[in-house]
């Protein structure tokens, strides 16, 4: 069997480093906010170049402390992609403003730049963006658009930990930028964690007391804030972790490469190269195949486990009824045909030709 993704095989790789590490941790006797969660945001700020790293507890917390923190709330509009993973669009809500949903290209499953303009009104407030499946999106474009209507812009960089777009990593295109360390994300901990990046001294301040009841010194609050903290051995585990992520992110785009060159069946689209290598980091390698169940069978019949992201659009979900009669063609298109192709940095060559084999071999019904 081929798994979709072997967690235990890609932290096995550090093993020792992690036992040792939980041990200091352990017996430091400080577990909350200490030394290992200072170095983790300092050295996390470095890779991405950006002034200000704020550990959190996960990422849709980074993404809604963010929103809190520009004091965006009711009345307020944020524009956010309708093809994404819902905590993007949860952080919204959750800060009791409005999502409102722009179209993504279906070449790239990011948001469609040239739809954001005609979404923008008088409230809107800031635009989320999504990494999707580890491809930055076009920030040249999207800047330039915040700026002519003042707009912040959100990253959602849950996806898409060391890419670079036009020699600038994500996280460090717009005013902030999220991150997850969920155990499947490029860098994963052993358990839930997240951060924000920013230049922003005043928003960097804040988010560090949000996070923490709002508080900036022990017993005096300035904000009401939430816990959202990231703990010690979930940081000490990232620094251990974030030393190799250059390297996997590697394995990654040779395993990519290596699919979108050898996997050629016209019952399957591929994603595209993008024009720079850097710019994709390929959390997930992501086809779409017309009869998806009937593929996704296929492959299971050959030891070979694929996943869907996503199956149900946010606009479809019972979450969100109140869109659920609304209709973006491109997003439902996706949600359909979409499947994911095992991809991991401890994928043996072996399994990769496996792979490549059984899709080359699908016929539809
Ligand atoms: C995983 C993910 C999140 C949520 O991350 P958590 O740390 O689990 O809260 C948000 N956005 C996207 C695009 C994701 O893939």
């Amino acid at each position: 069997m081929i798994p979709f993704l072997d967690l235990k095989q890609i932290n096995l790789k550090y093993e020792e480093k992690i036992i040792d590490i939980m041990s200091k941790v352990l017996h430091s006797g400080w577990y909350i906010m200490g030394e290992e969660v200072r170095a983790f945001e300092e050295e996390f700020a470095a890779y991405c170049g950006s002034k200000y790293c704020i550990g959190t507890a996960n990422a849709l917390d980074s993404l809604s402390l963010i929103i809190k923190a520009y004091g965006i709330g009711p009345g307020d509009e944020v524009i956010v992609p309708s093809n994404t993973y819902i905590a993007s669009i949860l952080s919204i809500s959750a800060n009791g403003a409005t999502p409102v949903l722009v179209e993504p290209e279906l070449e790239t499953y990011n948001i469609d730049a040239n739809k954001i303009e005609a979404n923008i009104t008088k409230n809107t407030k800031a635009i989320l963006i999504v990494h999707l499946y580890g491809l930055s999106c076009n920030m040249e474009e999207i800047m330039n658009i915040a700026s002519k209507y003042n707009l912040k812009v959100i990253e959602d960089c849950a996806q898409a930990h060391g890419a670079i777009y036009h020699n600038k990593k994500v996280g460090n295109w717009g005013h902030a930028a999220a991150f997850s360390f969920y155990p499947g994300k490029n860098l994963g901990c052993i358990g839930d964690g997240g951060a924000v990046t920013t230049d922003d001294e005043e928003l960097a301040r804040k988010i560090m007391a949000l996070r923490n009841y709002g508080s900036h010194k022990k017993y005096e609050n300035l904000y009401k804030g939430v816990n959202s903290r990231l703990d010690e051995l979930q940081a000490a585990i990232l620094r251990i972790k974030l030393t190799d992520l250059d390297n996997e992110n590697n394995t990654r785009r040779e395993i990519a490469n290596h699919y979108i060159d050898k996997i050629c069946n016209d019952y399957v689209i591929l994603p595209k190269k993008p024009k720079n290598e850097e710019e994709h980091v390929w959390h997930l390698f992501v086809i779409r195949v017309s009869q998806r169940t009937h593929f996704q069978n296929f492959l299971m019949e050959q030891g070979i486990q694929t996943l869907v992201h996503y199956p149900i659009p946010p606009h479809k979900q019972l979450a969100y009824k109140e869109w659920n009669n609304l209709s973006y063609p491109t997003s439902e298109k996706i949600h359909e045909e979409v499947v994911s192709l095992p991809i991991s940095p401890v994928m043996s060559s072996l399994q990769i030709e496996k792979v490549v084999r059984a899709v080359n071999d699908y016929r539809s019904q």
